[in-house]
């Protein structure tokens, strides 16, 4: 295939990719044997820090944005009433997302995370959003969004999944889905106390999904629980296996004679704490895309307290520091200066995911930038 030598840039452009070109990359990573970082970012300076990180590694990431993270991208100063700084933040954050992804020059996933049932106000809002951005360019505002029904029987969860995608089809846009329970906890769904025998997701119930929303659209990935927990725990709490997935893929592959080896785009919840070992092996059965939260957040505050353990003395007041009673500070405390410390340590942290994943280089040959307006 001349596209596997070409890399990724050969297939889809830089900035935002939605629609048939989300497919294609995600073909592309299963394929290829490796899955795309889904970063959870709350501000501008975090999604900066994430693309900075896809350039310096030539790859191509998913930007995601949770209920909490909106909120706060809107500003915890007004009122969430009916979701409407959800919402609002939401737009506000695909917007700044949409404006700088192609200067970085990858392909980037705009994505949303974790929609509960009771949340669902916040995803007719984006939805909206996406419909009126396709009537103006063609194409929905994100790329993709995730509903979270994990905690409804089984049949709810594919019904109202079933509902939003009949939607989601006509602007192109893509949805995931969880099926079983990860445990842990995660925007309010606690799932701490689940016993263990339901942490693990049959192959009849991958196969009831995807018979299900393939009716409607091929644009769906499938969030499977195969000991995946939420959050940082004690390791060896749960064990992970990802051959529940490789079960899964030929489970449906006999169901439907297809010719591909990984009919489902499988995603990742709830990785952080995994062995290499364990991603690898769920890469190779399917696993496209997996989210990074906690380690992000942590490398993100590492930065702050690193810079600020270093500088003490020079951040105890405006004016005054070990060097004279009169020296200003300003170049310590300047949020240009800590943040930026945050945002390299975050960097950092997402390169290592990268090469965890194996999309490092993925992008292919240097291909000059060719930056369009769409806003
Ligand atoms: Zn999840």
């Amino acid at each position: 295939m001349s596209s596997a030598t070409n890399g990724i840039l050969g297939l889809v452009p830089p900035g935002v990719v939605t629609g048939d070109d989300l497919v294609t990359l995600l073909r592309y990573a299963r394929d290829n044997n490796f899955a795309i970082p889904a970063v959870n970012c709350t501000s501008s300076t975090t999604v900066n820090a994430v693309l900075e990180a896809a350039k310096e590694c030539r790859s191509p990431v998913m930007i995601q944005f949770s209920n909490g993270g909106c909120t706060f991208l809107a500003g915890k100063g007004i009122s969430n009433k009916d979701q409407k700084a959800g919402i609002a933040g939401a737009v506000a954050g695909a917007y700044h997302v949409r404006a700088m992804a192609k200067y970085y020059g990858v392909p980037v996933v705009l994505h949303s995370d974790h929609c509960a049932k009771k949340l669902l106000p916040w995803f007719e809002g984006m939805i909206q959003a996406d419909e009126e951005y396709f009537k103006l360019h063609g194409e929905p505002l994100y790329s993709s969004h995730m509903l979270d029904l994990s905690e409804e029987p089984m049949e709810e969860n594919v019904a109202i999944c079933k509902r939003y995608l009949k939607r989601m089809a006509k602007i192109n846009c893509l949805l995931e889905m969880e099926l079983g329970i990860t445990g842990g906890e995660e925007d309010g769904v606690d799932n701490t106390s689940v016993d263990n025998a339901s942490l693990y997701t049959q192959p009849e119930e991958i196969w009831y999904v995807y018979k299900e929303l393939s009716s409607i659209s091929h644009r769906f990935t499938i969030a499977a629980s195969f000991g995946n927990v939420h959050g940082v725990y004690r390791p060896g709490n749960v064990k992970l296996e990802p051959n529940i997935l490789a079960n899964a893929q030929k489970y449906i592959r006999e169901k439907i004679g297809c010719p591909e080896e990984k009919p489902v785009f499988f995603v990742f919840h709830g990785g952080s704490g995994s062995s290499k070992s364990e991603i690898k092996e769920a890469i190779r059965n399917g696993v496209v895309k997996m989210n990074i939260d906690t380690d992000t957040q942590w490398a993100y505050w590492d930065g702050v307290r690193t810079f600020v353990a270093k500088n003490h003395d020079y951040m105890q007041a405006q004016i005054g520091n070990p060097k004279g009673a009169d020296k200003p500070n300003k170049k310590f405390y300047d949020p240009r200066k800590w943040l930026r410390n945050a945002e390299k340590s975050l960097s950092a942290r997402v390169k290592e995911a990268f090469i965890d994943l194996e999309t490092v280089g993925r992008l292919g040959e240097n291909v000059s930038l060719k930056i369009t307006s769409k806003l």
